[in-house]
């Protein structure tokens, strides 16, 4: 027999077992947008190799070893998105979004990173992503976190995650602390891991994100970015913490959080959770006013997030009540050949009677006591099963499935009164 093909390693079929809770949460993302007014955007999965590298940054995580990058049939260097801000803002861009107006946009897909495949890591992940452009914060940067902290409410799973807050401050004062930083780390380049130091000259910040325990008193006793921030940036990095306190929302303030990409600024934040092992993100998001402009725009403030659904779902217990919502309501059980050639013209008649119905119709025949068995397979709540005989009388039977109930005969021109009061 020729070998099985597999999937790539660290790609996830999402199989009908586990589509509940995609479908569940997506639900409730989609929901939670339209009511703080944000329109979805869809982009296409493949960007220029150009875009990625001039927005995320030649020297961070993703651009040096994380893409799938590829030459096309006609030579060109395309990647498979590693993540939606960039995609998201030259779409904006190209279509005049920015143009004198603000926005407030969302997206969904899937995204693609070559990275070691482990608990919570994976090679096709996907994201739910905010981002908001021409405001300048900090009141949109309170309602973004608002609006997440809202999502852990609605999901239940409030008590999961943890707010962790940071301000990288402006272009400006990020550069002159990042000199600041440099000297500290060169002072004790011994202690330095292999990481930290190729980061020294190249992204001196990532130092500070470092997951390795040996570098942590080095990083805890090193200069502190938030220490060193400009006026306007810790003036409203106190604005939008006194609107997170108003609005009883707590978080921890970590001068360590600085993300792994280049283009952020100002705000930045995460929801972590202890629940996932080393894999603990479950949302992250921050301010990037310099990206437009960077990618040959003008000058726009902006912010963001994204969460990780791979890890959400994770945490996620889907409630039973919506469990239940997805069974079936009936199966239909078809015996004999007059039923064969009526039962499938009868369920499009109900299905057009009584939107919402949720009707299987037994396909492939079998005896009675195997459509049976597969109607109680089905987790249908009824079955109706239609004989020869019954329709002869124009009547059809209902079993009770999940409860005890007897067994009811009914004529068929009441069906539709039977499924109104009762589905
Ligand atoms: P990490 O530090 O975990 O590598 P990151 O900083 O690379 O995260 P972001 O680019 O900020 O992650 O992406 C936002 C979110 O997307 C993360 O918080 C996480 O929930 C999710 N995410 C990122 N990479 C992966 C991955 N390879 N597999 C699954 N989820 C991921
Ligand atoms: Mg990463």
């Amino acid at each position: 027999m020729a070998k099985l093909i597999q999937a790539i390693r660290g790609m996830n079929d999402i199989l009908p077992e586990q589509t509940p809770y995609w479908q569940y949460v997506e639900n409730v993302f989609r929901q939670l947008m339209q009511s703080y007014g944000y329109q979805e955007i869809r982009m296409p999965i493949v960007e220029n190799t150009a875009l990625f590298k001039r927005s995320i940054g030649e020297v961070t995580d993703i651009v040096e070893k994380e893409m799938y990058t590829f030459e096309d049939r006609n030579g060109d260097s395309l990647t498979l998105r590693p993540e939606g801000t960039a995609c998201c803002v030259r779409a904006a861009m190209q279509h005049g979004l920015l143009h004198n107006q603000t926005q407030r946009l969302w997206y969904t897909g899937p995204m693609f990173r070559h990275e070691r495949p482990q608990k919570g890591r994976y090679r096709q992940f996907h994201q739910f992503g905010v981002e908001t452009f021409g405001l300048a914060g900090p009141d949109i940067d309170a309602e973004l976190i608002l609006m997440s902290n809202r999502l852990w409410h609605l999901l239940d799973m409030n008590e999961d995650v943890t707010l962790e807050l940071n301000s990288l401050g402006s272009a400006e004062a990020r550069q002159q602390y990042r000199g600041e930083l440099v000297k500290y780390f060169e002072a004790h380049q011994s202690e330095l891991d292999e990481d930290s130091q190729r980061r020294l000259h190249t992204n001196p910040l990532r130092i500070l994100d470092s997951k390795n325990p040996d570098m942590q008193k080095l990083n805890d006793n090193a200069p502190k970015l938030i220490d060193h921030l400009d006026a306007e940036s810790k003036q409203d990095f106190e604005i939008l913490c006194k609107i997170l306190d108003e609005a009883g929302v707590k978080y921890k303030i970590n001068p360590r959080l600085v993300r792994g990409l280049d283009y952020y600024s100002k705000t930045v934040f995460e929801w972590v959770s202890d629940k996932l092992g080393a894999q603990g993100t479950v949302c992250a998001g921050g301010r990037f006013d310099g990206l437009v402009e960077q990618l040959g725009g003008k000058a726009t403030p902006a912010i963001g997030f994204a969460l990780g659904l791979e890890r959400l779902i994770s945490l996620l217990e889907i409630p039973e009540k919506i469990q239940r919502e997805n069974n079936l309501d009936v199966y239909l059980v078809l015996v004999g050949e007059k039923a064969l050639s009526k039962g499938m013209p009868l369920a499009e008649k109900w299905r057009n009677e009584i939107p919402g119905l949720k009707l299987q119709v037994n396909c492939g025949g079998g005896s009675i006591k195997s459509q049976m068995k597969k109607a109680d397979k089905s987790e249908a709540k009824v079955a109706f099963i239609l004989g020869d005989d019954e329709l002869d009388k124009n009547m059809l039977t209902i079993k009770y499935l999940r409860e005890k109930k007897e067994q009811e005969v009914i004529e068929l021109d009441s069906i539709a009164g039977y499924l109104k009061s009762n589905v």
